[in-house]
């Protein structure tokens, strides 16, 4: 499972030709495609960030001395070239708009800046008992893998930012939690990467939406949730008891036995027997049965294609 962008076969892209920004991707590259906006950007950005939102306005010549550009006419060209798409003026300066922090963030998290690896961090031992590692991928892209097996397991955009000020456990809990959010509002129709509308279904036949063999390896259950946004391309295979977790009968029996149901990893013993006790129980539209155990308790839960809960019962066992 994981949170992809490409790849996708003809049914995701039917409905996937929505951009939803007035500039066009063009003229966007054109815009930030250049050091001396992206300096300007940045020093606006910290400006806001600096000062925790109270001073959210960069005067025009603190600006030109902070982004450090001596002629006055080619930083007046640059700016210009970011006043409207990014950035807003007004009598007390200049500060970012709306896409603009987006921007920013996304450069401060070091998404477009720090392409460098981080060492694999181990996490766990895996159902075949080999070791467990976290991995960074393509500058931004997490995954966790097992060195033995090669299974791999939940894979998000994580961004370098995520490693820093935290230990390697602290990062892997933050990586997990960022998971089950992002499924989590999956759930509810959200999408967490441009708010729009998030379609969602279970499939036997991830084929039909996925080209990749990369997430069949290791499945125990042939039945498998998608979500995928047509505004922004997102695309989401995940396996059923990663959804369920984020239903509230799961979330309140985990909690009732002492466990957070957000830090349920796929390799816990708990989530392997849940996995296995996937059963179909209609086909058209699918509907799921599956069970978790904790201490003496066993909850079944009944989700329909939609990822409602139709019925949960919980028994001592
Ligand atoms: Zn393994
Ligand atoms: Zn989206």
């Amino acid at each position: 499972m994981g949170v992809e962008n490409k790849q996708r076969t003809e049914r995701g892209q039917e409905s996937a030709d929505g951009i939803p920004e007035s500039l066009s991707l063009d003229e966007a590259a054109k815009i930030i495609g250049n050091e001396t906006r992206i300096r300007i950007l940045l020093e606006i950005g910290k400006a806001w960030d600096d000062e925790q939102m109270v001073k959210e306005h960069l005067p025009y010549s603190e600006l030109k001395q902070r982004v450090d550009v001596q002629n006055s006419g080619r930083f007046n060209y640059h700016l210009e070239k970011l006043v409207g798409p990014f950035v807003d003026q007004s009598e007390e300066g200049y500060h970012l708009n709306v896409p603009g922090r987006k921007l920013y963030r996304t450069i401060v998290s070091g998404t477009l800046t720090d392409r460098a690896g981080i060492e694999a961090i181990e996490v766990g031992r895996c159902r075949c008992d080999g070791e467990l590692v976290m991995e960074r991928h393509s500058g931004h892209f997490c995954l966790i893998v097992c060195r033995q097996c090669e299974q791999k397991f939940f894979a998000i955009a994580f961004s370098p930012r995520g490693f820093e000020e935290r230990t390697s456990a602290e990062a892997i809990e933050a990586f997990r939690l960022k998971f089950h959010h992002y499924v989590s509002m999956f759930r509810e129709s959200l999408c967490p990467n441009c708010d729009g509308r998030v379609n969602a279904e279970l499939t036997d036949s991830l084929d039909e939406f996925w080209e990749g063999d990369y997430w069949e390896e290791g499945y125990e259950s042939e039945v498998r949730a998608v979500f995928w946004c047509s505004t922004c391309n997102t695309f989401c295979p995940c396996d059923v008891p990663t959804v369920a977790l984020t239903t509230p009968p799961v979330r309140r029996f985990f909690r009732d036995n002492d466990r957070d149901p957000r830090l349920c990893h796929d390799w816990d013993d708990v989530f392997i027997d849940a996995e296995q006790s996937v059963t179909v129980l209609d086909v058209d539209p699918i509907e799921v049965g599956l069970s978790f155990e904790l201490g003496d308790e066993r909850l079944d839960v009944h989700l329909d294609n939609d990822f409602r809960v139709i019925s949960s019962r919980r028994h001592r066992s």
